[in-house]
């Protein structure tokens, strides 16, 4: 379970990592109301699951309430490596005078934990490695013996602070960062996290040493540990995907932006495996299963089309016990009295398909192409998705 910024960061404070004083915001004006709160300059950060949201555009250093509503309300229009943005972080602004990199991850590799730091953070984690091997600090946490004084001096030495640097209160800066560095340990073993990442970790121009952002995961298995963890997980496991249990669907969300219908797990994972090789992402795996009437499709659809930031939709059905003519029914049901804007690209074999094509021409539905083939369909879906202005999906034959 991957937490958002701001809720890694309230696990960071619980663990006394030092986080700025920030506020959540759903709008322009709740924005405009934390800024006031907290006291210009802020920085509004898009809450996505995702990095990269700096170079997307979705952070933003304000320094009027006026800014502070606008961009709001620009980040929350925002789909960012295709997730959408439902809240902001409003936060305290700092000057910044470096930015380092500290991350404790479950690794594969070493079995176990590694604790990884870099005394150049903000970019990207693989360049530094390349370019300054020493600047980096990649040592392995022994599970039984726990994070011992040698790493957290290593890292410090790493870091090369100022001896003289200390905060505001007096504290060294080298003494506050071997602080962050123990506490995350701890927060990753406690709250049996397989990442807890904080990148940029800053020093301020006052000497101060600062998590300006979280990224952290919690391991799924372990969440009955955690009851309040257990509880968010389940409500956010997005009415989505409870909808669609309900409808009877075997649904799971993934982050591309194409969405996925089909019948049968083998052929929709089979189709989802065609759009990667063809340079395209599914946005989701929705089974129909068998025997899916109209209700089920149009069920269907509105799950897959609820979240807004799929570009276009792919239904392939071969038809054994579904009958390609429902599926059709189901499909015109939906798309025909919905505002539904992104072409669809249907494939129809099988039981019932000729029937069901003709259902699908009778409708004359507007940006709906039937392909005369899966690897058709394939075709025609990634290169609608790829083309933003008005995507052409009429067949060339
Ligand atoms: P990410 O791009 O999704 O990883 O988002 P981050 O939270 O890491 O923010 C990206 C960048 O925004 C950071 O590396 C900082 O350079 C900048 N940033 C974030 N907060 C502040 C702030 O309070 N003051 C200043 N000056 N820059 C900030
Ligand atoms: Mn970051």
């Amino acid at each position: 379970m991957d937490l958002l910024e701001h809720r890694g960061k309230s696990l960071f404070a619980g663990a006394g990592l030092p986080v700025l004083a920030s506020r959540l915001a759903l709008s322009p004006e709740e924005a405009q109301a934390a800024a006031g709160e907290l006291g210009l300059p802020v920085v509004v950060k898009a809450q996505a699951k995702t990095g990269g949201r700096g170079k997307a555009g979705g952070i933003r250093v304000c320094a009027t309430e006026v800014e502070v509503a606008s961009a709001t309300a620009d980040i929350l229009a925002m789909t960012i490596r295709g997730h959408g943005v439902s809240c902001v972080l409003v936060e305290e602004a700092v000057e910044i005078a470096r930015e380092l990199y500290l991350a404790i991850s479950s690794s594969r590799a070493q079995r176990g934990p590694l604790l990884i730091f870099s005394a150049e953070g903000g970019v990207d984690i693989e360049e530094v490695a390349r370019r300054h091997p020493a600047a980096l600090v990649r040592t392995p946490v022994d599970p039984l013996l726990g994070l011992c004084d040698y790493q957290v001096r290593d890292v410090v030495a790493a870091a090369a602070l100022d001896p003289e640097l200390a905060g505001p209160d007096g504290t060294p800066a080298k003494q506050s960062l071997g602080g962050v560095v123990r506490s995350l340990w701890r927060l990753y073993r406690d709250s049996d996290a397989t990442l807890c990442e904080i990148n940029p970790l800053v020093i301020t121009t006052f000497g101060e040493v600062v998590c300006l952002d979280s990224k952290v995961t919690i391991d799924d298995n372990a969440l009955y540990r955690h009851a309040e963890l257990k509880a968010e997980s389940d409500a956010g496991a997005e009415d989505r995907e409870a909808r669609a249990r309900k409808a009877g669907l075997a649904f799971v969300a993934l982050d591309g932006d194409i969405g996925v219908l089909g019948n049968g797990a083998g052929l929709v994972m089979s189709i989802i495996d065609q759009i990667a090789a063809a340079g395209g992402s599914a946005a989701d795996f929705c089974d129909l299963g068998g025997g899916a009437r109209a209700e089920v499709v149009a069920a269907a659809l509105d799950v897959i089309l609820s979240t807004g930031t799929v570009s276009a939709l792919l239904v392939s059905i071969f038809g054994g016990i579904t009958r390609c003519d429902e599926v059709a029914r189901g499909l015109v049901q939906v798309l025909g009295q919905s505002s539904v804007d992104v072409p669809v690209v249907v494939r129809l074999d099988g039981n019932a398909a000729f029937e069901g094509r003709a259902v699908l021409a009778e409708a004359r539905l507007p940006g709906l192409t039937v392909a005369a083939s899966a690897a058709e369909a394939v075709r025609l879906a990634v290169a609608a998705a790829a083309s933003p202005a008005g995507p052409d999906t009429r067949r060339e034959d």
